[in-house]
């Protein structure tokens, strides 16, 4: 009986019920998207079968790695999952903020400027960028700033982003999740005609898309949408829980080799970078990547419903078409920001013995509270929350490797605030 083990793991029969009537409702909400990650996990297998994944394409290398034909094939089934011309998958890329810093800093160059047309930039890019001074900014080697915030709505302010392209703009930045920011995260349809705006004010513009939590929530990539460059971390979606390190570049083929020639070396570029054993798992991880980001995106919608039914704000709203994994809640308290935090941990596979505590977080501004139990540590696909500690006090939370442990984790929190006297259930 599920009852029963729910309340071995502290659920108790009030909060249960509320859970099983949002989720009678979520019903076709949750074929729905069953049926999108049965697509992309189709699209995965063609194209590793198309690039003939061999069992030898899952072993290793040391040193130099010249020619790792896995690390090679691997690159190339990426390129074929996201429709582009080529593609860097390295673990070498240690992270999201430096797949993004690589491929602003290989395809920029002094007295070049970067535009952001969707607003300010996730909080870690201020300081690659240079707008919060940093080591090491673009700034620091001449590449100018400039962003068109959106509109109160939302939208793209298609004025302010036509003013702001000049003759140095060489570069545009296109978040597609909105982070940390108050803001709806852009559809793949909605980059699209941003691209061709931009692309009729200048056509020979270089356009990134920091694709963070974004693969395979639609079924269609930034690439195919005109970007000449999607970047992303593997330990989110894409690495499908399993990726232990690395980031991707996806795009264009000069964009590519750009940032192959600046992660390694000038004349070396993508021919050496040994993979370290870490491959079988950025092979297996990007195969079960679709019904992964599916359970994340479940346990999400599950929590935006939970929450909305109890009279928080959330956004997304609970049936609101989703353009990434994340879903924020405002809990307007720090109170009730650190227990959700705290329910998220408890519900954790590994360290749910353990209290999260808000800390300083390098290239973070405010303190910031996280709860991860996670196999990899930090990896934002396994189920996670994070809040910066300013109001409203809005918790970020993602991830879910499967949909009965997100949807658990979401009841979990639930119960804290009750228990707390934090929030009351309907
Ligand atoms: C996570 C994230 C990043 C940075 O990735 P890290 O791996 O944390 O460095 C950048 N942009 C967005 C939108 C993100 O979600």
């Amino acid at each position: 009986m599920r009852e029963n083990i729910y309340k071995e793991l502290g659920i108790d029969d009030k909060v249960f019920a509320f859970g099983e009537s949002i989720r009678e409702k979520l019903k076709p909400r949750f074929e729905a998207i069953d049926d999108r990650a049965e697509a992309g996990q189709l699209k995965v297998l063609k194209a590793m079968q198309e690039e003939q994944v061999s069992e030898a394409c899952l072993g290793s290398s040391t040193g130099y790695g010249y020619g790792d034909t896995g690390r090679d094939t691997l690159e190339r089934v990426y390129a074929r999952v996201f429709r582009a011309e080529d593609a860097l998958v390295r673990p070498q890329i240690t992270c999201g903020t430096h797949a993004l810093a690589l491929a602003l800093m290989s395809n920029l160059r002094p007295g070049d400027e970067l535009l952001s047309p969707v607003g300010k930039p996730y909080d870690t890019l201020e300081e690659v960028i240079g707008i919060r001074p940093s080591r090491g900014s673009l700034a620091e080697y001449g590449i100018s700033y400039r962003q068109a915030d959106l509109k109160e709505d939302g939208s793209f302010d298609y004025p302010a982003i036509k003013a702001a392209v000049n003759e140095r703009t060489r570069m545009v930045t296109i978040q597609r999740s909105k982070g940390y920011a108050d803001r709806k995260s852009f559809s793949v349809d909605e980059i699209e005609e941003l691209i061709k705006s931009l692309r009729g004010i200048k056509p020979e513009l270089i356009i990134m898309v920091d694709n963070c939590y974004g693969e395979f929530v639609l079924d269609r990539e930034p690439v195919e949408a005109g970007a000449d460059m999607a970047v992303g971390s593997l330990i989110k979606n894409i690495g499908g829980g399993l990726c232990p390190i690395g980031g991707y570049i996806v795009g264009r083929k000069e964009c590519v080799e750009n940032a192959a020639y600046r992660l390694t070396s000038p004349g070396l570029g993508k021919e050496v970078g040994a993979s370290l054993g870490v491959l079988r798992d950025m092979y297996q991880g990007l195969f079960l990547a679709p019904t992964v980001t599916a359970a994340a995106l479940k346990t999400a919608i599950f929590a935006a419903s939970l929450y909305d039914a109890m009279g928080f704000k959330t956004h997304p709203l609970p049936d609101a078409p989703r353009n990434d994994i994340i879903q924020a809640i405002r809990l307007e308290t720090p109170e009730r920001l650190t227990a959700f935090c705290e329910a998220v941990q408890a519900a954790a596979p590994v360290d749910s013995h353990v209290r999260p505590e808000a800390w300083d977080m390098p290239g973070y501004e405010d303190q910031v509270i996280m709860a991860a139990g996670a196999f990899i540590s930090g990896s934002s696909i396994e189920l996670s929350a994070d809040g910066p500690l300013r109001e409203p006090y809005n918790v970020y939370f993602q991830g879910g490797l499967t949909a009965p442990h997100g949807l658990y984790g979401m009841l979990k929190t639930v119960q804290y605030l009750t228990e707390r006297g934090l929030a009351e259930l309907p």
